[in-house]
């Protein structure tokens, strides 16, 4: 990428990130030198009226502007590249393949701070160590307090040093506790974090012995190491994925090479990052939004130096630059949470696709209910399937059970029959898990008397009924309001909620189970820092008896103890306008019914519905997922829709619904004169037609999908599209974005 030029003008092309889709040219300082300007820094530049970082993509003789007219920059950043030559190439080809402006990409592929332009720095990290006295002492003798104790059995277990990082992900409160430990010599001081890849000992804990299918799983990987190849690693929840990408990545660090591993969110499993510090003593970096700024800023420099060997982290850390890049790992690969929905849209799972391609290194994609897409890819001969058919151990499969509810009387959302079967399971002292995707108390207030219906003044959308908190609030723009007691219409006192909602159902499982602790998991009830972990340290210690949650409950727990687990609502998800609907009701159902059973005891998946004879559900519980994905990929065959098809989906929202429509219309009219002259016709031009959510926090939302057979022509017409989008004149008030391959049409 770099044209050496030795002129007496050294011109840099930069890359700023702002919403324009071009480059922008300045002067180098007068004494500076070509050596100064490797591609990949970082460059503070003025800009309008202030000035921006920005970063260099190339130094070029020429410019199409006066050199007299050029401004020279006002700083270098960095010394050293952030990114190596094919980071930056990935980030250009992010930029082509999303149409999104490549100073952003850039942007978007760095910690907050580095954005802003703060110096390149790793911070050396305090580091601890146990003492010869500290290894030997027996921990019960500080049983007296808790905190010490527990902090010495940390160092005890793990490999006896710890980082302040560390040391602060186990306990935010740790230097109270190590200041005795320090005063009693238990524990000491060490060196610092070393910044270098650390050896050995690689395994704290041993591996376990793999069944047959993981080692085909680890072997197959383990041979293409050093190459590109991308592997689906299909297996149930808790047939031992984790163990297979544990012992690829101990064979990858063997080689001195680093793992980037990407989950949908890590917070939700705190379980995950513990098994991985369990069984690897090398430096961990862990990135995602609750840490704070500088945490990650620490993660990714670490990575990118090579003084980490892991990196574990949500979709934003797939552009992690890695110094000895071995594997690319993605857990749970078809969660839709790895598509970015806001700025640049990027999908990580692609993009880890593409990244890895570049690298030369493999691909894992790991899952119980692998994508369309994926499974698609696999037909296609573009991924290798792994398959892991069985529960690990000694874990039986679940067995599903359609409760048929239609003309059964319920009892708030539960069926007579689902209320035996609880108290069954309640009585062998097992858990019971109920799975409800609707948090607050009823997603609706309705007035008896008349009918009226409390709605979000912003939204398209009901206000939601929140008990505890006594309020209204919509879950869509967070607005909230009091909770009513006359109707605003009639004036009568009937105002009623209607519907389903967690608080709800904890109400009622309150009232009929008075003697059970029940644990309520859902974005309110775990809203508190580590509430979420004692939750589930609650539940792993059979604290609780029955577990009652949202979406939260369906990502990568072990409830070692649950052989129950219910659906109370499937239907809700039977029936949307988004084709994307029924792969994610499938998902989540078998998602679900991977926590039930998953030791000794066989497990029971009851799902209440009705609609018993429905197509989706009867395949999915009769025949399993891979059954209903086929069905599903033939119906989008069919219908032509994607993976048979390729999409992308132009949004555009205004206080104004006309300016919104208007705008649409004009690109719409624009896509259609390139369409007919200078592309092929395979793409069709659908809209603009209001978002199935028309109006969300004030704004009127419009869309235009661009669908094609052929994803070089969709690419093409986009290309021409939207320079000449950028050049409408549009209000302020308008905002539009284009997401390419959109896993949600709303
Ligand atoms: P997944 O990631 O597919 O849900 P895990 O790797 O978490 O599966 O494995 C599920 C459970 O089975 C864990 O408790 C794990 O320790 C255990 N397990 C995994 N592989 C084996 C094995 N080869 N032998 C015995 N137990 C295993
Ligand atoms: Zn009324
Ligand atoms: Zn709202």
């Amino acid at each position: 990428m770099t044209q050496p030029c030795n002129t007496r003008h050294i011109i840099l092309r930069v890359a700023v990130p702002i919403r324009l889709h071009r480059l922008f040219d300045y002067l180098a300082p007068e004494n500076s030198t070509i050596d100064d300007f490797k591609p990949g820094i970082r460059i503070r530049v003025p800009f309008g009226r202030s000035n921006k970082v920005a970063f260099l993509v190339e130094c070029v003789e020429h410019s199409e502007i006066d050199s007299h007219k050029l401004k020279a920059i006002e700083a270098i950043i960095d010394e050293h590249p952030l990114f190596s030559e094919q980071d930056m190439r990935l980030l250009h080809w992010v930029s082509r393949y999303y149409h999104h402006p490549l100073g952003d990409v850039y942007s978007t592929a760095l910690p907050a701070l580095l954005r802003q332009g703060k110096a390149a720095i790793l911070p050396v990290e305090e580091r601890y160590v146990l003492t010869g006295q500290g290894k030997a002492i027996a921990s019960e003798q500080l049983k007296r307090a808790p905190k010490q104790k527990a902090l010495l059995e940390k160092f005890q277990s793990h490999a006896s040093h710890l980082s302040a990082s560390e040391l602060s992900a186990f306990d935010e409160k740790w230097r109270t506790a190590i200041k005795p430990l320090l005063e009693k010599t238990l524990v000491q001081a060490g060196p610092p974090d070393s910044n270098a890849i650390q050896v050995e000992p690689l395994m704290r804990n041993v591996a376990l012995e793999s069944n047959l299918q993981q080692q085909a799983a680890i072997d197959a990987v383990c041979n293409r190491l050093g190459q590109f190849g991308v592997f689906l690693l299909e297996g149930v929840t808790g047939s031992g994925k984790t163990e297979v990408y544990l012992q690829i990545i101990h064979t990858v660090l063997q080689q001195q090479q680093q793992v980037l591993v990407l989950v949908p969110e890590i917070t939700l499993t705190p379980q995950l990052e513990e098994r991985f510090r369990q069984r690897f003593s090398v430096a961990i970096a862990v990135s995602h939004s609750k840490l704070t700024d500088s945490q990650r800023n620490a993660a990714w420099l670490k990575m990118q130096q090579g003084a980490c060997s892991i990196m574990l982290g949500t979709r934003s850390a797939l552009f992690t630059p890695l110094k000895n890049p071995g594997l690319i790992i993605l857990d749970e690969e078809h969660d839709a949470s790895f598509k970015q929905q806001e700025g640049c849209r990027f999908y990580a799972r692609d993009v880890a696709v593409v990244r890895g391609k570049m690298l030369a290194i493999p691909v894992l994609l790991g899952s119980a209910t692998p994508a369309l897409e994926s499974l698609h890819n696999v037909d296609k001969g573009r991924y290798q399937l792994l398959h892991l058919p069985q529960r690990a151990g000694n874990a039986l499969q679940p067995a599903f059970q359609l409760l048929d509810i239609r003309n059964k009387k319920m009892h708030e959302g539960l069926s007579a029959a689902l209320i035996a079967e609880i108290k069954n399971t309640l009585a062998k002292s097992e858990q019971v898990l109920l799975f409800l995707n609707r948090r607050g108390f009823a997603p609706t207030l309705i007035c008896h008397g008349c009918g009226w219906v409390m709605r979000c003044p912003h939204c398209d959308a009901n206000m939601v009924v929140h008990a505890h908190e006594q309020l209204l609030r919509c879950h869509h723009c967070g607005v909230e309001g009091v909770l009513l007691e006359n109707c605003p219409a009639c004036k009568a006192r009937q105002l009623m909620p209607l519907g389903l909602g967690t608080e709800r159902v904890e109400k009622v499982l309150t009232a009929l189970f008075a003697d059970k602790a029940i644990v309520r998991l859902d974005r309110d009830s775990t809203r508190q820092k580590g509430s979420l972990e004692r939750y589930l340290s609650d539940i792993n210690d059979g604290k609780a008896d029955i577990i009652l949650g949202t979406q939260m409950l369906a990502k990568g727990h072990h409830f070692s103890q649950v052989t129950l687990v219910a659906m109370l609502d499937v239907d809700s998800g039977l029936f949307s306008v988004d084709f994307h609907a029924a792969e994610k009701l499938a998902q989540l159902i078998i998602q679900v019914a991977g926590r039930a059973g998953r030791e000794m005891k066989p497990g029971k998946v009851i799902l209440q519905t009705r609609q018993p004879e429905h197509p989706l559900l009867l395949t999915l519980v009769q025949q399993g997922y891979k059954a209903f994905a086929k069905t599903a990929l033939r119906e989008r065959k069919e219908a032509q829709l994607p993976p048979f098809s390729y999409q992308a989906l132009l949004r555009a929202q205004a206080s104004d619904a006309e300016l919104a429509k208007q705008f649409l219309h004009t690109v719409v009219d624009l896509a259609n004169r390139i369409h007919n002259s200078e592309t092929g016709q395979h793409t069709s031009i659908l809209g603009p037609v209001p978002a199935p959510m028309a109006k969300r926090a004030g704004l009127h939302r419009y869309q235009t999908l661009f669908q094609s057979q052929k994803r070089q022509e969709l690419h093409k017409l986009l290309d021409i599209l939207l320079p000449e989008i950028y050049k409408i004149n549009r209000s302020h008030s308008l905002s539009w974005s284009l997401d390419v391959d959109p896993v949600d049409l709303f």
